[in-house]
């Protein structure tokens, strides 16, 4: 998935941790936009000319993905997938586009373009053109699957790690007061160095920024979260946030509409929700949470 995953037990459990590698391995296969043979390129490369079968896991999640986009229009869009291409960031093809590219892209993200048959398991992308990209939504999905699978198991204590997607379950075993520490990453710094730390609870800590997939073209900074609206990279002032939240899909999800909404008003919204917190990075620097969340800056 272009990231490192890792998985913290704190139990001798080998088969465990073969499992949720073999999971990952499958659902990379299944959901990749990048892998010509997945079942997301499948139904991309079928717009406009015919319905696609799929397994019920990409019928749930594409579904799900759906029902936010609609949710949220001005902001999460999972048939943003002909920007992101266009686009390409962090990949060897990455480039300003011109207007003229990005207007003729613009037409193909309408939502009202993906037809779900739930019985049949059919995905269908009416206009040809139109491609799905889960980048945004499907680690969270991952993640929950992993947790409740581990649940399942009897593992009750541990740290989940989709390449930043983080999900912990149970109890910190390393420390005498069983909260987790999660660290936050300075968006301006390679990945690992952090600006702080939270000490919470089991739950899941998702964060989108600007940090990673970016790319400058005389002195402009472009990074890979697209408006659906304008079909450029977003211009606010959030470089990062982090949502803490029961569930990592909510999270995920949560963490794209927050930072389109810019940090007063991504605070707000981030408020509104029961059990749901955020820590927001501005391009200047500084550091906004919605609550306390016992964070520790990094001096
Ligand atoms: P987030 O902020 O969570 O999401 C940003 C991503 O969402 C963008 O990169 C784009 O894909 C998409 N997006 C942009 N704008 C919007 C919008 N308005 N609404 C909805 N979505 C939007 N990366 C590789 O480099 N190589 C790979 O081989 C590769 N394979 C992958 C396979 C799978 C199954 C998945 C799910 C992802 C894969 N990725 C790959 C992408 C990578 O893992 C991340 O998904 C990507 O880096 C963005 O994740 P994020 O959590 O950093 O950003």
């Amino acid at each position: 998935m272009g990231t490192i995953i890792s998985l913290t037990l704190f139990q001798n459990r080998p088969q465990v941790v073969t499992t949720v590698y073999q999971y990952l391995v499958d659902a990379e296969k299944k959901f990749s936009a990048n892998n010509d043979n997945s079942e997301i390129m499948r139904i991309n490369q079928s717009a406009g000319i015919r319905p696609v079968s799929v397994s019920p896991a990409v019928f749930d999640l594409i579904k799900r993905a759906v029902m936010y986009s609609k949710k949220f229009p001005n902001s999460f869009n999972v048939a943003i997938g002909p920007l992101v291409k266009l686009w390409d960031i962090g990949f060897s093809g990455q480039r300003v586009p011109s207007a003229t590219e990005i207007r003729q892209k613009l037409k193909a993200v309408a939502i009202t373009g993906i037809e779900l048959n739930e019985s049949q398991l059919q995905v269908y992308l009416k206009y040809p053109g139109m491609a799905i990209d889960l980048g945004a939504i499907a680690k969270g999905y991952f993640a929950d699957q992993i947790a409740f699978q581990l649940k399942r198991w009897g593992i009750k204590d541990a740290i989940i790690d989709l390449g930043g997607n983080v999900v912990t379950l149970g109890h910190n075993q390393l420390a005498k007061n069983s909260d987790w520490q999660i660290g936050i990453q300075d968006p301006k710094k390679t990945r690992g160095e952090i600006l702080g730390k939270v000490q919470l609870p089991a739950c899941s800590a998702v964060t989108s920024g600007i940090g990673e997939r970016n790319f400058k073209v005389r002195d402009k900074f472009y990074h890979h979260i697209i408006s659906p609206r304008t079909g450029y990279p977003v211009e606010n002032d959030v470089a990062q946030v982090t949502i803490f939240s029961p569930s990592s899909i909510q999270g995920e999800v949560l963490a794209t509409v927050a930072f389109f909404a810019g940090i007063t008003a991504g605070q707000q919204l981030v408020k509104q929700m029961p059990n749901v917190a955020a820590i927001f990075v501005t391009r200047a620097g500084e550091i906004k949470l919605t609550s306390d969340l016992n964070f520790k800056k990094i001096a």
